[in-house]
């Protein structure tokens, strides 16, 4: 039966990746990848010589009717996002769905478990995290408030994504919902070289930036305590 993979690959560390990740991305034939060049140095690392093809947010209707295509033919095939998860915060939702739609039982769809910056952060944070809230990336403008207020209100750790150009008001407009009795950490640059964890509240986590600007760069994750 044709397989449509959804592989799990590094989020920083080149060395994250499963076993069964790089078997499966050598066996398929061909490699749907969010940005091809990415994923090259990973390939490259590992010496995987499959076949490449892009598929991203923005994939026309035709790219999907070539991936409807090969999985008729009886090919295999893996779909990976530059880091991490495929699908969490990160395209691919929609492919699935239409693949699950369009052939039912007769293509499976596997995933291949590994990294995600939101499990990897929340699994270091100390706080209890047998339920949690993920919100993914936090909406820019419409509804950014109310999820503040959601998070305040929240006995659940809260986790959510943020970019270096929104985390310091991300921070200071937590501060103002959740006050200084709730604890935040901060999860900068998981498994690379400059990995941080910053611990304390959001108003001082918020202060350590604006001393620290050249800290202000990377990829964050923000772990915010139940209340
Ligand atoms: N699919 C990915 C996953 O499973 O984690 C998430 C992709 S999302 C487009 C990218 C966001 O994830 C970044 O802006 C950041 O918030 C978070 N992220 C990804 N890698 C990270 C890392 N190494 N350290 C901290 N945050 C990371």
């Amino acid at each position: 039966m044709p397989t449509l993979y959804i592989v799990a690959t590094p989020i920083g560390n080149l060395e994250d990746i499963t076993l069964r990740a790089i078997r499966v991305l050598k066996e398929v034939d061909l490699i749907l990848c969010e940005d091809t060049r990415v994923t090259k140095k990973l390939l490259q690392k590992y010496e995987i010589e499959t076949p490449t093809m892009s598929y991203h947010a923005h994939s026309k209707l035709s790219k999907v009717d070539k991936i409807f295509g090969l999985l008729e033919e009886g090919k295999n095939l893996a779909l990976v996002s530059d880091a991490g998860t495929p699908t969490i915060s990160d395209p691919g939702v929609l492919l699935v769905s239409q693949v699950k739609k369009r052939f039912g039982k007769e293509v499976s769809i596997v995933p291949i478990p590994g990294p995600s910056a939101v499990i990897a952060a929340l699994s270091a944070s100390g706080f209890p995290a047998s339920e949690f809230v993920f919100l993914g990336f936090l909406p820019h403008k419409k509804g950014r408030e109310t999820l503040f207020k959601e998070i305040a209100d929240s006995k659940k750790t809260t986790v959510f994504y943020e970019s270096p150009h929104r985390i310091v008001k991300a921070l200071a407009s937590l501060s103002s919902h959740i006050g200084v009795s709730r604890q935040i950490v901060l999860a900068r640059e998981l498994t690379k070289i400059y990995e941080q964890f910053l611990s304390g509240s959001a108003a001082e986590i918020a202060d350590y930036f604006t001393k620290n600007p050249d800290k202000v760069r990377g990829e964050f994750v923000v772990v915010v305590s139940g209340k």
